[in-house]
């Protein structure tokens, strides 16, 4: 893992005299390849374009001096990283390189050239990030961890490979100039390579072999109970990041956040990961290599209204208006909604509800709860005065977001809103539901905006009957519902052998978990069924009924799920959104009843549809 000297200029030892890099500067100025940046203003940030900026004239000498040691710590001259920069790989090369100061960010911009013609584009940011040292106050602060951030990459000439070879060269040049981070988009997609979540895809059979050599070698030497053919089996770069996550080995991490197989003085502090993630780690050139994150942020809308509060239940209802003041004031508290989308839910019309309910049920549900009843239907179905309006709004809430991922005005969408909606069908209410929201979702978004294939993922720990019932014919609508077997839970339906009806035939899969299963459990059953018929299925919005009530410590069912499952599901839905509908999610809040899980589960969901990172429960709870 030592730099070799040898491939660029300018090794990277001792930290070079001002001098020298003050002469880089002015090498690069008088061949005009040195310039400053602005933001532009008056560009608005468009996802997967890049942050536009202005080439202006070059700050001052001693505000770029010190750009430069606090990014590269003088360890690398301008002219010589310039030079670093644009390895030929496969017959391509960088022309017209740029660097390019702005305030607090150092620029790499080229055009990719293969002979005399013009093929691409790549823009590279190396920034610090700043870290308070006391969370809730503005300063001091702190200079935080070195980041490499691919602005952009375009290539006319795809099915290079291009991009997967320089990207590994990158991955050592920036490791051994100190930075902590290499970031590309999760949804990356250059040629044929489409990037694995934890790792880089390979280039060709013979260094995907060394990869699963170095598994099994890996396995052998740590006996671990994996069979030859599971490793047989692996095809694919990413199928080495996504296996065996049941299994965690340690590896062992260093102060500044590399980690290495093996315990060194430096490399002290232990942690589990997951066999394929591990393994990524210590094969070349993961060695000693910190994680690479793919976490770019996404833009993530967010429903959520206080008139979700007005619907009240009775006392000791688990259904309760506290649920959502609770996930409200931790989104509030912890600066979340700063980093969201605010979407305003709106009243639906209501020909969109006829969609999916019955007129008369429509009307029996408003004349109740204009009457004054406590209930409509059934016990559990507690109503107030606020009611009809609140389910209007939810309902309206989930078209919200669904305008929101067809305008581009997000990527995906998370609605907080009540009452749930899974278990009502075409003419009833129950289980705390009184209109169907992800079903009301689905159905406008085929009408506004001629959606054809929809997959509605539901991972609340109650099967969702309702949302069943009103998809089980049609088969441009996938239900999936993974809950707890129905011979122990609510509502007592959601049986393996129910797969739809009539033409909807196998548009329909539910997957009973035993009472008491977790996140192994949860996780193995998600990888084994659900992702193979999202892929199947190809559809062009991806609907979850998220509810957190699978969590452990949730009081109304018997599984035992954490934060981590939710992560888990929420970024392989992530990652297939991105491959089948630009990554199209509206997740819709369900159930969820002990307040804290419901917060923690809820927010870990938030943070990871907006790409970022969420460390895992378990060893946030030490
Ligand atoms: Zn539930």
């Amino acid at each position: 893992m030592m730099f070799d000297t040898t491939r660029t200029t300018g090794g990277f030892g001792d930290p070079l005299p001002e001098s020298g890099i003050l002469e880089g500067f002015d090498r690069l100025i008088a061949a005009n390849r040195l310039f400053g940046a602005e933001l532009n203003p008056t560009v608005i940030k468009k996802s997967g374009k890049g942050a536009p900026f202005l080439v202006c004239p070059h700050p001052s000498r001693s505000r770029m001096l010190d750009l430069w040691h606090d990014l590269f710590a003088n360890r690398v001259p301008p002219h010589g990283f310039l030079d670093a920069l644009a390895p030929e790989v496969l017959g391509l090369a960088h022309v017209e390189g740029l660097l390019l100061f702005g305030k607090d960010r150092v620029l790499y911009d080229c055009q990719i050239a293969r002979g005399d013609e013009a093929v691409g584009h790549l823009t590279l940011c190396f920034y610090r990030e700043r870290e308070p040292v006391f969370r809730f106050l503005p300063f001091p602060r702190r200079p935080g961890r070195r980041i490499v951030y691919i602005e952009g990459i375009s290539l006319t000439a795809q099915s290079t490979g291009y991009a997967s070879s320089l990207f590994r060269r990158y991955e050592r040049l920036f490791h051994d100039l100190g930075f902590h981070r290499f970031r590309l988009k999760a949804s990356l997609s250059v040629g044929k390579y489409y990037w694995a979540k934890e790792g880089f895809d390979c280039e060709d059979r013979e260094q995907f072999a060394g990869m699963r050599e170095s598994l099994h070698a890996l396995v052998r030497r740590l006996g671990l109970p994996v069979e030859e053919q599971e490793i047989r089996r692996l095809n694919h770069a990413s199928m080495v990041a996504a296996f065996r996550r049941d299994l965690p080995i340690p590896v062992y991490r260093n102060a500044e956040g590399y980690y290495a197989v093996e315990r060194d003085a430096s490399h002290a502090e232990e942690f589990r990961f997951p066999l394929g993630k591990a393994f990524l780690l210590c094969s070349a050139p993961w060695d000693g290599f910190k994680v690479i994150y793919t976490d770019t942020p996404r833009r993530t809308g967010y429903v959520g209204s206080d008139r979700y509060l007005d619907h009240g239940t009775r006392p000791g209802h688990v259904e309760s208006p506290k649920r959502l003041e609770a996930l409200f004031a931790a989104i509030r508290e912890g600066g979340m909604g700063e980093s969201l989308i605010l979407l305003e839910p709106y009243v639906p019309a209501m020909e969109s509800l006829r969609a999916v309910h019955d007129p008369a049920y429509l009307e029996a549900f408003r004349e109740a709860v204009d009457r004054g009843d406590r209930q409509f239907a059934v016990r559990d179905c507690s109503i107030s005065k606020g009611t009809y309006a609140a389910a209007l709004l939810a309902a309206g809430g989930v078209m919200a977001g669904i305008d929101a991922v067809f305008s581009d005005r997000a990527d995906n969408v998370f609605c907080a809103v009540r009452p749930p909606g899974h278990h009502a069908g075409r003419a009833s209410a129950m289980g705390f539901c009184f209109l169907n929201n992800v079903a009301a979702g689905a159905h406008y978004a085929r009408s506004a905006y001629g959606v054809g294939r929809i997959y509605i993922l539901d991972w609340d720990v109650h099967h969702g009957n309702g949302t069943q019932a009103l998809f089980e014919e049609d088969p441009l609508t996938f239900f999936c519902s993974l809950h707890e077997h129905p011979s122990f839970c609510y509502p007592g339906t959601g049986r393996r052998l129910e797969k739809g009806t009539g033409a909807g035939r196998g548009a329909t899969l539910n997957i009973p978990l035993p009472p008491h299963a977790g996140d192994t459990e949860m996780i193995e059953a998600f990888e084994r069924d659900v992702v193979p018929s999202i892929e199947a299925f190809r559809p062009e919005l991806i609907l979850l009924s998220a509810g957190f009530d699978a969590h452990r410590d949730d009081p109304i069912a018997e599984l035992e799920c954490t934060e981590d499952a939710y992560v888990h599901m929420t970024r392989r839905v992530l990652e297939l959104a991105d491959r089948h509908c630009e990554g199209r999610v509206v997740s819709v809040l369900e159930g969820g009843y002990r307040m804290e899980s419901l917060v923690s589960s809820a927010i870990a969901h938030i943070r990871t549809l907006q790409g970022r990172e969420v460390p895992p429960c378990s060893s946030a709870r030490g």
